[in-house]
């Protein structure tokens, strides 16, 4: 805890650019958190490495890519420590003793590792790392004796994971670890082109640092409304993607209604309303993308940034190794 503000953690695994699920999922809320709560934000490159170690080159730019967008976002280092998860090595320290915790039937039985193996059927993950990747994460948290993690609901069993652990490392070795509380809060959950869940992984995103004509080279690719097929035909905005962006991005609830009114009554085509509603998310994206780009034009100024952070998360996570050691007396 510092400045009577309550420890939160969260981190996000550097796969590149992030995208407007991104921003709404998590990132918008994080900026609003910083006020209330201590928080440590990580670039979980450690849990990159476990599904691209065979191809590791590309996670170090990722991570300066999400660095680039967090900032941009509202992210402040004057507020929050903001650092690379490989640069705190009591990180996969903490993991090892953490490790002995759990037993494998457990990991097994965490959804989201069935689900991760059914997603990345293209990866061999069927690894002694990645089904550890909820132990590491569970020492990302409890090492900054963090009282609160903002998760999104398919998070909560890996957060119960975490309680779990804090609870038997207490049981066996004296009381020196928070459980931490989840932190639930409303985010907006956003569709992609193809109606699916926005995520890099489908191809189906768009990001935060396009500018208007890339944004509309990815609108104009979108789901509508399949039974409009001529101009003629009345469309059903409620069914289509691009009416459910008008509604998260527009803030003039007057043209959120025109759009409604001009495609039940056929009054424009999709292509229009579509290029339309592109300026319209690149108006809301703009603040970001420009101070991205002040960002981007001091790389050197990011670095010093993840180094600071690091120096700070580092500190704390000494001093965390120091009471568990003692407590497992290994002190
Ligand atoms: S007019 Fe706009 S809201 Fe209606 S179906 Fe076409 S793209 Fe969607």
């Amino acid at each position: 805890m510092t400045e009577n503000k309550p420890n939160l953690m969260s981190g996000m695994r550097p796969t590149g650019p992030l995208h407007l699920g991104n921003l709404l999922g998590a990132l918008s809320n994080w900026v609003n958190l910083q006020d209330e709560y201590y928080c440590h934000f990580m670039l979980a490159e450690w849990h990159s490495l476990m599904s691209e170690y065979q191809n590791p080159d590309r996670v170090r730019e990722y991570s300066h890519e999400v660095a680039l967008d967090w900032l941009a976002a509202g992210i402040d280092p004057e507020k929050s420590v903001i650092y690379r998860q490989t640069d705190v090595p009591e990180i996969p320290e903490l993991t090892l003793i953490f490790a002995n915790l759990v037993t494998l039937g457990r990991l097994e039985r965490i959804p989201t590792y069935k689900e991760a193996m059914r997603e990345l059927k293209t990866k061999e993950i069927s690894t002694y790392g990645f089904l550890g990747y909820p132990v590491l994460q569970a020492a990302d948290i409890l090492i900054f004796r963090a009282e609160a993690v903002p998760v999104g609901e398919d998070q909560d069993f890996h957060l119960e994971l975490t309680r779990e652990i804090a609870r038997r490392f207490n049981t066996l070795y004296g009381r020196t670890l928070p459980e931490p509380e989840t932190l639930h809060t409303t985010t907006a959950r956003i569709h992609g082109t193809d109606r699916r869940k926005m995520s890099k992984s489908y191809g189906n995103c768009i990001y935060l640092k396009s500018d208007q004509k890339e944004i509309e080279k990815v609108v104009l690719t979108a789901i509508t409304d399949e039974k409009r097929v001529k101009k003629s035909d009345p469309g059903r905005p409620d069914v289509c993607v691009v009416y459910a962006w008008w509604k998260l991005f527009e803030s003039d609830e007057g043209r959120i209604k025109d759009v409604h009114d001009w495609c039940t009554g056929a009054k424009k085509g999709c292509v229009e309303c579509k290029k339309l509603c592109s300026a319209s998310i690149a108006m809301f994206v703009f603040p970001i993308r420009e101070k991205r780009k002040e960002f981007e034009a001091h790389p050197e100024r990011v670095e010093e940034i993840l180094v600071e952070g690091s120096r700070k998360a580092r500190k704390e996570a000494a001093e965390t190794m120091a009471a568990v050691r003692e407590a497992i007396k290994l002190g």
